[in-house]
This record gives C-alpha cells, sequence and structure tokens, in this order.
C-alpha cells in the first residue's frame, strides 16, 4: 500500500472519529439538559480548507477540500456561548475572524443583530456629517417629525395663518422653513455652543459601532467574546451618559451651577457604571437584570433634571415638541429593555425566531429608534438657544 492510501485512510477514520465523538456529546446534552460541554474541539470539524501534505516518493503532493463552515445549535456550542437557551440554532462557534467578517452577508441568528446596528450607525454618521457641513436640509430630513411637530407648535403658540396647513407634512415647505429658521438665528447673534449636540451623536455612533462589532465577532474565541461583551455594555452606558448633555446643557444654559450638578451627576454615575460593567465576573448571561437595572436607573437619574427642566419651562412654547420627542425616546429605550430581559417572543416558541423576530433584535431596532428621537428633541432644543441665546 502506498504511503498517500495510509495517510487518506488514517485521516477518514480519525474523522469517523470525531463524528461518533460529537453525535455521543450531543445524546449526552439532550439527556442532561443544556449544562455541558465539550469544549471548543468539537466546532472546528469542517471549516475552513483542509489541507494534507503527503511525501510520495518524494513528490510533494496538496489535497485540498473545500467545505464550508457550517452553524451549529445550541447544545453543540461550548459554554460561555449559551447565553439564550430559546434560540435553538444558526449559531457561528469558535469561527475565525476572516469568516466571522464575511458572515456579516450570511444568514445566522446575528445577521439581523449586526445589521440593525450597523445601519443605526451610519445613519448618525450621516446626521453628524450633515450638522458639520451645515446641512440643515438633511439635518431636518431625518427630524422630519421634528419640524412638523415644531411648526404645529409655534402654530398653538403666535395663530399665524401660514402655518394652517401644516396638517400634513409637506417637504419642501418644512426645508424651506428650516432654512428660514437656520438664517434668522444666524442674523439674531451667536449661535448656542455646538459641542454638547456632537457629544451626543458621537456617543450614539460609539454604542451602535462597538455593538456591531460585538455581534459580528463575539462568536470568534472566549477570550473576544468576554472582551467585546463588556465593549458593547460600556457602549450603552456611554450612548446614555451622552444623551444628557445637549438637554442639560441647553435647558440650564442660563443657571451654570445647574448644568454642572447635573453633568456631574451623570457622569459620575456613569463612571460608576462602567467600572461595574467591565467587572469580568459581571459579563455573564445571569447578569442580565444586574446590567439591566444599572440602565434603567442611569435612565431613570435623567427624571430628575427633567421634572426640574419642567417646572422652571413650563410656559416655553417648545415644550410640546420636546415632550412629545423625550416620551417616544423613553417609551422605545423602556420597552427596549423590557424584551432584553423577559426575552419575548422566543420564550413562547423557542427556535421559531432564530433568524428574525427574537427579542434583541426588537431591543435593537427599539435602541435606534429611541435614539433618533432623542435627536429630535435635541434639535428643538438646539434651535431654540439659538434663536433666543440665554
Ligand atoms: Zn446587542
Amino acid at each position: 500500500m502506498s504511503a498517500l492510501k495510509k495517510i487518506i485512510r488514517r485521516a477518514k477514520r480519525k474523522r469517523r472519529q470525531h463524528h461518533q465523538h460529537q453525535e455521543q456529546g450531543m445524546a449526552m446534552d439532550h439527556q442532561e439538559g443544556i449544562s455541558t460541554s465539550k469544549g471548543d474541539d468539537v466546532h472546528k470539524v469542517v471549516e475552513g480548507e483542509e489541507e494534507i501534505s503527503v511525501v510520495n516518493h518524494g513528490i510533494n503532493k496538496k489535497i485540498n477540500k473545500e467545505v464550508s463552515y457550517k452553524l451549529s445549535s445550541f447544545w453543540e456550542l461550548p459554554e460561555y456561548m449559551k447565553d439564550n437557551e430559546f434560540i435553538l440554532g444558526y449559531y457561528r462557534a469558535n469561527w475565525p475572524l476572516k469568516e466571522a467578517l464575511f458572515s456579516i452577508c450570511r444568514w445566522h441568528n446575528e445577521t439581523l443583530n449586526v445589521w440593525t446596528h450597523l445601519i443605526g450607525f451610519l445613519l448618525f454618521l450621516g446626521l453628524t456629517m450633515a450638522n458639520l457641513v451645515k446641512v440643515p436640509q438633511v439635518a431636518d430630513l431625518f427630524g422630519l417629525f421634528t419640524s412638523s411637530v415644531l411648526t404645529s407648535t409655534e402654530r398653538n403658540a403666535s395663530h399665524d395663518s401660514n402655518y394652517q396647513l401644516l396638517g400634513t407634512i409637506d417637504l419642501k415647505q418644512i426645508s424651506q422653513q428650516s432654512i428660514h429658521r437656520h438664517l434668522a438665528a444666524a442674523a439674531d447673534g451667536t449661535p448656542a455652543a455646538r459641542w454638547p449636540f456632537y457629544v451626543f451623536l458621537a456617543g450614539s455612533m460609539f454604542c451602535l459601532l462597538s455593538s456591531t462589532i460585538c455581534h459580528l465577532f463575539s462568536c470568534h474565541s472566549h477570550h473576544l467574546n468576554l472582551t467585546l461583551l463588556r465593549i458593547d455594555y460600556v457602549g450603552i452606558a456611554v450612548m446614555i451618559i451622552t444623551s444628557f448633555f445637549p438637554n442639560i446643557y441647553y435647558v440650564f444654559q442660563c443657571e451654570p451651577h445647574w448644568q454642572f450638578a447635573y453633568l456631574g451627576g451623570i457622569t459620575v454615575m456613569g463612571i460608576f457604571t462602567i467600572a461595574t460593567l467591565l467587572t469580568p465576573s459581571h459579563s455573564a448571561g445571569r447578569f442580565r437584570g444586574l446590567r439591566a437595572m444599572l440602565f434603567t436607573s442611569m435612565g431613570l437619574f435623567g427624571l430628575v433634571p427633567s421634572v426640574h427642566a419642567g417646572l422652571v419651562n413650563w410656559s416655553n412654547p417648545k415644550r410640546d415638541a420636546i415632550l412629545y420627542y423625550e416620551g417616544a425616546m423613553a417609551l422605545s429605550y423602556l420597552m427596549g429593555t423590557a424584551f432584553y430581559v423577559a426575552r419575548v417572543p422566543e420564550r413562547f416558541r423557542p427556535g421559531w425566531f432564530d433568524l428574525a423576530g427574537h427579542s434583541h433584535q426588537i431591543f435593537h431596532v427599539l435602541v435606534v429608534l429611541g435614539a433618533l428621537a432623542h435627536y429630535g428633541a435635541a434639535l428643538v432644543f438646539l434651535e431654540y438657544r439659538d434663536q433666543v441665546g440665554c
């Protein structure tokens, strides 16, 4: 028998043994519930380009075999990836970074988690650019509803007959009004400081991008998984902290001591939250509740300056517009948190929502919607300070 035949036969025998081992492992898992793990080796079976080099009569021969990466079931996962037992299949486990990167265009249970926040990131990047290069039409285009609510609030305040037909949204008309408002602001005097607005935009982009990277690459290894998860949590905390900056800065622009107290308070709270999230032992799935509580308490802290601002500025003509936006934001974030914690709807039909419709995807969409609503409110604040100053 030639050396080549021997090597091929040995490789086939090894693979047969490996499959048997895998099947036994899976059977054990089904018997013992979901608590056992067979380690990382199980998932390296049919991955990549398998190369067997053989030396036969002094001639090097390469046998290349193209095998695509297969998706795993929940029971096949290494222990560190077993986060949601209601999502049963379509997992990527221990994939190389290159394969994980290209999986952005493949269907698996993280595809929509990646894309929902990648699109959100691009949206906020576009808004930031539009504001930086001063294209009010584009900046306001995303805040279409902003202009609609804003103008109807102004209409109520002024009874101006020009605004009587604004019950329906007219893009052209709104764009002209936006330009008019910006020109008027420029003519009135010094515009309000922009940096708190950009702090919020930067915080949102950081959160959305770190989430995208986390969902794309956390399937690579246990170490990277832990690191990326922590960065993802820190991203959420940063987004919440930076969201306070435009509101508090513009509302209390004429009372710097309140500005300092509230922005200082939320920053200290944020640093405490980030330190807690970076503690390795708090990254585990079972601390889902603790993380949600930390994020919610930061959000609830915002009630203090909000109530204060509401009491001081109740007669402000922009009041209704801001309340609509911040109400929409609070509702989006609270609903998102509820889905995240409850793991609905997959809890009721395990395996049905693996690819689309599971709680984390709904949470992602609600986070983007909440951030957009907050962007709308920040625009209203900014325009108000541009117009009236301090
Ligand atoms: Zn996520």
